[in-house]
């Protein structure tokens, strides 16, 4: 389903009334809203509400609040594109390198060299390849994060083919909890948990979201990876919050550059700082502490 974003310009001042009131009245119906700083010195500050459906409504509630605290921008619409992330997944299946790891099929194991870390992955009905930009950026920021800092735990969330959480078993060697909210993706990604001989570090589960006791049972996470899309990201940014030890990262991407700022600032709003952007193929993955 296409994303419609709300939007409208104005200054510090009433962009902050705006966001405090909306905020309120948004929130029961789980709608992202986000402010964004467009231009300091001419005091240009936008407003952003993410919708799936009910679109006509959620503007009647923005122009109401204006209207009621007499803020005057006019709104705008802004369609956001739809990704199909299965076609995405079948785009090539050439190997891919990123960072340290080899992403290969079964037909490409001789493509491996000494230090690689390989992850063969078969592709199927679940998303996660390599090939895209956005799972490639988090495989760069695992190596690194992981390096800097030996989680002792991991949370892999839209974990489709599993990529990740193999690539986090190999290099880390520890329990990391790999949940999707697709039972297909769910299916694939054990398979291929197993492939890698890491079915021991990886607990599959298909939720959505944070709700399964699997989450209560193994939180907090001293590294969560969220691969998934910037509205969703949004949303989880509280239960993410709650979910990560204290000194955590989260590593977060299906985020288009200009998504970045919204997902951030959603971020920042619940303690998180930003530490890195890495930026591929019009994506951005971000490293995120608390
Ligand atoms: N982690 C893999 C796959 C990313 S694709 C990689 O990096 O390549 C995103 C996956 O997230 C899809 O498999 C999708 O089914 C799943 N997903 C989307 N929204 C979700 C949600 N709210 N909770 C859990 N999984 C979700």
């Amino acid at each position: 389903m296409s994303q419609t974003r709300i939007l409208a310009r104005m200054n510090r001042a009433d962009v902050e009334r705006a966001f405090a009131v909306l905020e309120l009245e948004l929130e029961e119906f789980g709608y992202p809203i986000a402010i964004l700083e467009i231009d300091e010195d001419l005091d240009i500050h936008e407003l952003s509400v993410y919708v799936e459906e009910d679109v006509d409504t959620v503007r009647t509630i923005v122009e109401r609040n204006f209207s009621d605290l007499q803020i005057s921008a006019p709104l705008e619409l802004e369609v956001l594109p739809d990704i199909d992330w299965v076609a995405k997944s079948l785009e090539g299946l050439k190997p891919v390198r990123a960072g340290r790891f080899l992403v290969h099929g079964a037909h490409d194991r001789d493509k491996r060299r000494i230090g690689d870390i390989s992850i063969e992955i078969e592709a199927g009905l679940a998303f996660g390849t390599g090939h895209h930009g956005t799972t490639a950026g988090c495989l760069e920021m695992i190596e690194r994060v992981v390096r800097r800092e030996h989680p002792r735990n991991a949370l892999d969330l839209g974990t489709g083919s599993a990529v990740l959480a193999i690539a986090i078993a190999k290099l880390a060697h520890i329990p990391i909890l790999a949940t999707d909210i697709d039972p297909i993706a769910t299916r694939v990604a054990s398979a291929n948990a197993k492939l890698n001989g890491v079915s021991a570090y990886v607990e599959t589960q298909t939720a959505t979201g944070f709700s399964h006791p699997a989450f209560a049972r193994r939180a907090p996470f001293d590294l969560i990876v969220a691969n998934i899309l910037a509205k969703p990201l949004m949303r989880l940014a509280p239960q993410m919050a709650k979910s990560v030890s204290a000194g955590g990262s989260i590593i977060l991407s299906g985020i288009l550059e200009r998504q970045r700022d919204a997902v951030l600032s959603a971020y920042v709003g619940q303690s998180f700082r930003h530490v890195s952007t890495l930026h591929r193929e019009g994506w951005v993955t971000l490293h995120l502490k608390r």
